[in-house]
């Protein structure tokens, strides 16, 4: 598999590419698209599941896995930031396209990978969101993996930020990752996990895990994903209006765009932080948001690596 930077060289044109309509396709199947570069690793382990005959669920599921294992990572699983009473709380989903399957919990707490306890609501529950302690204790029934959070170096860190009230804003980062899979029977699939705002209020559920918000797929259409400020995103419904720009006919990442100019014009405003990747039935994939870092990983059995969208509006 080639590993590649795609936009690093002139990512404005292949931006520009993309954002006509052209390109950002891929033939290759599966095709793979998450948010933000560490996505890269979750698309790969997820189309090695695949290509070693694992479902597209099992990939979803182990792709973010990756994601959540990484104790580097301050914004998705273990390694999450806690909220400001110093608590990780985590949110995560899951879809699937083929009868438009759905679970989600929110405000997950001590459970090492919230995308399999969404799953598991998905599958064996006749419900669709579990949040809080009852989200935890049907996590434990089900036999998932605890985990001690926050980290040390995240305990140090809110520690420091209680301390310093000035540090707030500098250490609210927020990174979620949405794995989106179109797989090669053409089905489609997505999840997404996050421990949300970093020092966020106790109890507080952002997009993420909000069907709709933070994941959107359907079988007929495409699917979508967001990161960034949830508060920005679930109001408007953003994954689900990216899905329903492309079955109106707009590219991936006109429709991604087309979320953000919305979302905007409403807010009034473009510092929103809101970014979205999104992925169509035909294989075409793109991504467009308001923040200058925000990148898009993509990977195929024939290429593998991270892109860089036009910023909208
Ligand atoms: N959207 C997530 C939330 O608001 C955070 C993020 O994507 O960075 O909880």
């Amino acid at each position: 598999m080639a590993q590649t930077t795609l936009a690093a060289a002139g990512g404005l044109a292949l931006g520009e590419r993309a954002w006509s309509g052209e390109g950002a396709q891929s033939a290759a199947r599966p095709v793979l698209a998450s948010t933000w570069g560490f996505g890269q690793q979750a698309n790969e382990a997820a189309l090695k599941i695949m290509q070693q005959g694992g479902s597209t669920l099992d990939a979803v599921e182990q792709g973010i896995w990756v994601t959540e294992a990484d104790l580097s990572n301050s914004s998705v699983g273990i390694g999450g930031t806690p909220n400001a009473e110093g608590v990780v709380q985590l949110d995560a989903c899951i879809m699937w396209g083929p009868g438009h399957k759905a679970g989600s919990v929110a405000a997950l707490e001590g459970i090492a990978h919230p995308i399999s306890a969404a799953r598991r609501v998905m599958e064996k529950t006749s419900h669709v969101m579990l949040v809080g302690e009852g989200a935890r204790q049907f996590a434990l029934a089900q036999g998932l993996e605890t985990a001690q959070m926050p980290t040390e170096e995240r305990r140090q860190a809110w520690l420091r930020w209680r301390a310093e009230q000035e540090e707030r804003k500098k250490a609210q980062g927020h990174d979620t990752i949405a794995l989106l899979v179109l797989d090669a029977e053409g089905h489609l699939a997505g999840g997404c996990s996050t421990s949300g705002r970093g020092y966020k209020l106790p109890g507080r559920v952002g997009d993420s895990p909000i069907l709709g918000s933070g994941l959107y797929v359907d079988e007929e259409v495409g699917a979508a994903g967001a990161t960034g400020i949830g508060e920005n995103i679930m109001r408007y419904c953003g994954s689900f209006l990216a899905v329903e720009y492309m079955r109106q006919g707009l590219h991936p990442q006109e429709a991604c765009a087309e979320v953000v100019r919305r979302i905007a014009k409403s807010e009034g405003r473009a510092d929103l932080s809101i970014n979205f990747v999104a992925l169509d039935k035909a294989g075409r994939h793109g991504a467009a948001g308001t923040d200058e870092g925000f990148q898009y990983a993509l990977t195929t059995p024939e290429e593998s690596g991270v892109r860089t969208p036009l910023r909208a509006p």
